[in-house]
């Protein structure tokens, strides 16, 4: 009750909406029709993923255009450096900035197998695109420490360079281990970090997919969401339903301990982070 009170009184909620290009009609037509769904709750921004589903640059500068052709959105590209040039990193810079970019989410990308380690990293690029223009940079973070990090220290003071390299928000890492996500807030701030520490909130419809996704970003799936799923194979629209329950339960919790920002996995699909949104006060036309 305290707790549905508490978020009755917050007023200042900002969320975020993730998406990637998509690479069939069929869901360059679900793309669209969430984007249009989800605007009108005001998002902070949008961002388009680069490479990880698509491989073709070109496919995100297309979507960033058309929704700042069609939408009052404010759109940020996602942009990765273990595939470019310096010099190719600055020319997009420049592009991007004569298009009415004004915002990047910077990462390094994913290193392909069997690749030598190009000792390249997402704090460069920081640097760099800051080089060529006043650009809002928004960075990765790992609640549960990034894979291939040598300790989670390392990669708290790697996150401590993107931010003293110009990055103005952290994006986390989706998570379900609500404590990791605190202990790891708590440990930025202690660390001098002082940029919001947004949860990457990814909404599961899909449990075996979430599996796969998980033991590859070396994330904790904890016996309470396999409880949840167990059973619910052959079931998708029970599985939707505590899909949304879950997500909506953490980011209550998220929310009365303080977070004000949420960064949604949307994988194109706008319905449980519309539900989540709004179980959060996040309404539209209001904020
Ligand atoms: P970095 O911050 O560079 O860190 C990479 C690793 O190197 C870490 O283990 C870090 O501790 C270590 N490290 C950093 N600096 C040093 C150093 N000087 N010496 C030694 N070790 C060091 N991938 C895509 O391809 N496209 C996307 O659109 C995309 N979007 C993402 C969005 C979010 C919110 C998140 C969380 C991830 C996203 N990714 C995306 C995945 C990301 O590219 C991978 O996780 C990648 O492996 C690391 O990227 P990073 O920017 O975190 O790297």
């Amino acid at each position: 009750e305290a707790l549905n009170e508490r978020l009755s009184s917050l007023k200042d909620i900002n969320v975020s909406f993730e998406f990637f290009p998509p690479n069939s009609e069929t869901m360059e037509q679900t793309l669209w029709q969430s984007i249009e769904r989800l605007a009108p709750l005001k998002p902070k921004f949008v961002s388009v993923t680069y490479g990880a589903n698509s491989g073709v640059r070109d496919r995100t500068h297309s979507v960033i255009e058309r929704i700042h052709q069609q939408t009052d959105l404010q759109a940020a590209p996602h942009l990765t450096l273990v595939d470019a040039s310096d010099e190719e990193l600055r020319q997009l810079a420049r592009q991007y900035w004569q298009q009415g970019v004004r915002h990047i989410v910077a990462l390094r990308g994913d290193v392909p197998d069997g690749q030598p380690n190009p000792n390249r990293y997402a704090a460069d690029l920081v640097r760099l695109l800051k080089q060529e223009h006043d650009f809002e940079i928004s960075v990765a973070a790992y609640p549960e420490v990034h894979p291939e990090a040598s300790c989670g220290q390392s990669d708290l003071v790697n996150l401590k360079r993107k931010v003293d390299a110009g990055a103005t928000r952290a994006i986390t890492q989706f998570f379900f281990d609500i404590e990791a996500y605190l202990r790891f807030r708590d440990r930025c701030a202690a660390t001098g970090i002082d940029v919001e520490i947004v949860p990457g909130i990814l909404p599961v419809t899909n449990y075996q997919q979430l599996l796969k996704f998980s033991q590859f970003a070396k994330v904790r799936v904890p016996n309470w969401l396999h409880h949840m799923f167990d059973g619910l194979e052959d079931d998708a629209a029970t599985r939707k339903l505590v899909g949304a329950n879950v997500a909506i339960e953490m980011s209550k919790v998220l929310a009365k301990e303080g977070v004000s920002d949420f960064h949604f996995y949307t994988l194109n699909r706008a319905e449980l982070s519309y539900a989540i949104c709004h179980a959060l006060g996040v309404r539209s036309g209001l904020n």
